[in-house]
């Protein structure tokens, strides 16, 4: 039955989990409008993920997917979230049958609130000011003693071992398919996850030619999705980064504005910052081979960037 109504090739699906795993690869899009002679730069569109419309769907989906195999059989998952995790794993507890309690930090984005109630999670608002260390632990300790499920992406290696076997793959075979080679990565860092990844897979593949690119928030700025080295992702320790760029929240929103304009991608806060990372990083390094990882698309931010338009 599914054989027969699966038709990848047409986009023809059997049911909604399969939009996930037989959905992929997410494109890889040429940016003409930064592409010139002895310079190409290419988009990582993940955005094209099916639940949260973000990055965080394939580790979700794989953490997910570990707990279950353990036959931990737990019907509630616990979870310290504020964004696309919480959105990802929402729609991926009902795809499964399960309930998902989601703990936020203090004013949590308006946005994500709603959409976690709309798709059913229990929404638990904290006091902690972000997601801590301490924070994503106290979730633990409380999923432990009520019997509940707790993913922690930011210690779980399944998120990002599902980035190494997908994400990164496919960037490797889609560069490969147009015969061209990387030079520079560029990629945000929240739990280092699909950064570590792309790292690992593409040093393997191209050794030291590949230079890998860090984003964080520029001191005293918030962009959704990404942190400060300073508040040590696991997995970055691990990474061999070439620069490292802060981006404001200024210039992430005008950076989307861009790429809007340029390319007519509506692309979110942490692509802008991605964007104007690569532009400062071109500058200072000329011509090659660029990919940049575009996480997630406007949709949750169109308020603030439109606010940052008007104010420029
Ligand atoms: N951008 C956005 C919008 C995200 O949701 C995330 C995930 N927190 C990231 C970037 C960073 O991804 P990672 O956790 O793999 O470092």
């Amino acid at each position: 039955m599914t054989d027969e109504l699966l038709n990848k090739a047409l986009r023809v699906y059997p049911d909604t989990l399969s939009l996930l795993k037989d959905g992929w690869p997410t494109p890889l899009v040429r940016l003409r409008s930064e592409s010139r002679e002895g310079r190409e730069v290419w988009a990582k569109l993940e955005f094209y993920n099916p639940f949260s419309r973000s990055v965080k769907d394939r580790p979700v989906w794989n953490m997910l997917r570990k707990a279950l195999e353990t036959g931990l059989g737990k019907p509630v998952v616990y979870e310290a979230t504020s964004g696309n995790v919480g959105i990802a794993l929402a729609a991926l507890c009902n795809i499964l049958g399960l309930k998902l309690r989601a703990f936020l930090p203090r004013s949590p984005p308006p946005v994500t609130v709603k959409l976690l109630e709309i798709l059913g999670a229990e929404v638990v608002e904290t006091q902690y000011e972000s997601i801590t260390p301490e924070f994503w632990r106290w979730v633990a300790e409380l999923a432990e003693k009520e019997g509940a499920l707790n993913l922690n992406q930011f210690e779980n290696d399944a998120n990002p071992e599902i980035h190494y076997e997908t994400l990164a793959r496919e960037l490797v075979e889609q560069l490969e398919a147009v015969g061209r080679r990387p030079d520079y990565v560029v990629a945000g860092i929240g739990t280092s996850g699909h950064i570590y990844a792309i790292y690992k897979r593409l040093r393997e593949r191209y050794g030291g030619s590949v230079k890998v690119v860090g984003v964080q928030p520029s001191p005293g700025s918030r962009i959704p999705g990404i942190k400060r080295v300073e508040t040590e992702p696991k997995w970055l320790k691990s990474v061999e980064l070439y620069a490292l760029y802060d981006v404001s929240f200024e210039e992430a929103a005008l950076g989307v504005v861009e790429v809007a304009r340029r390319e007519g991608l509506l692309v979110g806060l942490s692509s802008g910052a991605v964007y104007r990372a690569y532009k400062k990083l071109s500058e200072r390094e000329g011509g090659g081979t660029y990919v940049l990882v575009f996480p997630d698309d406007i949709f949750k931010y169109v308020d603030s960037v439109h606010a940052a338009l008007h104010r420029h």
